[in-house]
């Protein structure tokens, strides 16, 4: 078997327990291939593991193994992927939920990839074409657990162009489907494009927008199909959802429709959220509890949005709204943002503006999404709720 060697420099990380293996940590990066296994040692000769190559834009590939005497092979990727789906019986079986996470990546033991269950149509995310090497076993393995469908996502760039695509590579199902979620229903489709229509990761804050009190009204921002609308007006909240594109005014209908809840009696605005803040402040209108969750880099027209960049001025705008003592919910999901740079900018916004605010809690992912100490930016979900108290 191939072994390569950490650069002396880099060693220390590997000794703290790093687990993606970045551009430039071997002596040597020539003639890998996507889906090679080698062995890895330090410039001494000491293992440091077995590395999956994968490829990706910023890591060369994974230590998936800190066990000299294992053989990684087809056997052992199984057995990986079946622990994972093991260790989610709780959520098999918990009432009024059939959607969760069943690999997360690094934090399973092989990164990346991800695997999630809508309802027993399994959806692989490919996000390295070194993964996809082993997309067969991986859909064998599946199959074990009798899921309805599964759908692939290849997520990676094939010479060096970027491309997402979907295919159904078992059963036959028209979508959308509608999974079930804490009792409440969300159409999702796993072959339209890159997003589902649900984002699994939020489940926490859908659960809080549920079960707490935040107020009678509610405007959430960057609304995509409403997740966070239908949560939040199932706790008798009237809401106000504010996406760019004109599809979300159909996925989030017909989301409210599924839940029995009357369309008419919240509004959807198809519109740039720092127009619809404009408007809104020109209005008078207020909000008693504000959602914002941004996508990383967005594009409308000339302008570019860059979260970790434009997020104060989005604070701003949106505090313009925001009625007495009200709730703040910031959600940010740049992996290269740690908790203490979004706490330290929300700080710096709110001390500049001075307003006097409590930060009430953080939330992050669920359980499902199982991360490791070896690869912190795994940890990507940041939601702080911050209460005024002005
Ligand atoms: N909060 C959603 C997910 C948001 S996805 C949920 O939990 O399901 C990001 C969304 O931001 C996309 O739907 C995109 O259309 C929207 N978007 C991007 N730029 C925008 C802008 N400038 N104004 C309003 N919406 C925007």
């Amino acid at each position: 078997m191939e072994t390569r060697q950490i650069k002396k420099d880099n060693a220390k990380l590997f000794v703290d327990g790093k687990l993606n293996i970045s551009y430039g940590d071997l002596s040597n990066e020539e003639f890998l291939s996507a889906g090679d296994i080698i062995r890895v040692t330090y410039a001494d000769g000491e293992f440091v593991g077995h590395v999956m190559i994968t490829f990706e834009q910023k890591t060369l590939g994974w230590i998936v193994s800190t066990d000299d005497t294992v053989a990684i092979d087809d056997a052992w990727i199984a057995d990986c992927i079946r622990e994972g789906i093991d260790g989610r019986t709780a959520l098999f079986n918990e009432a009024g939920t059939n959607v969760f996470r069943l690999f997360n990546d690094i934090g399973d033991g092989i990164g990346g990839m991800t695997i999630d269950n809508f309802d027993n149509h399994y959806l692989v995310t490919y996000n390295s074409i070194g993964t996809y090497w082993y997309h067969e076993v991986v859909q064998h393995t599946l199959t074990e657990f009798s899921p309805e469908s599964i759908v692939i996502q290849r997520r990676f760039s094939v010479d060096g162009k970027m491309v997402i695509e979907n295919e159904m590579v078992y059963g036959d199902v028209s979508y959308p489907i509608i999974v079930e979620e804490n009792f409440l229903h969300y159409y999702v489709h796993l072959l339209d494009g890159p997003m589902t229509r649900f984002f699994i990761d939020q489940r926490e804050v859908r659960k809080s927008l549920l079960n707490s009190s935040h107020g009678q009204t509610f405007l959430n921002l960057f609304a995509y199909s409403g997740s966070f609308s239908i949560a939040a007006a199932k706790n008798g909240m009237t809401t106000t959802s504010v996406d760019l594109a004109k599809r979300s005014i159909e996925l989030i209908r017909e989301n409210f429709i599924i839940n029995e809840i009357d369309v008419d009696a919240h509004a959807i605005y198809i519109m740039d959220t720092f127009d619809y803040l404009r408007y809104a402040a020109r209005k008078g209108l207020t909000f008693d509890c504000i959602l914002i969750d941004p996508p990383s880099f967005a594009r409308n027209k000339s302008k570019v949005f860059k979260v970790e960049r434009d997020y104060p001025k989005l604070i701003e705008a949106a505090l313009a709204v925001l009625a007495k003592n009200g709730t703040l919910i910031l959600s940010q999901n740049l992996e290269s943002f740690t908790l203490n740079q979004f706490k330290s900018q929300i700080k710096r916004v709110m001390g500049d503006l001075k307003r006097d605010v409590t930060m009430k809690d953080v939330k992050g992912l669920p359980k499902d999404f199982k991360t490791s100490p070896g690869y912190k930016r795994g940890k990507y979900l940041k939601v702080v709720t911050l209460v005024m108290n002005d």
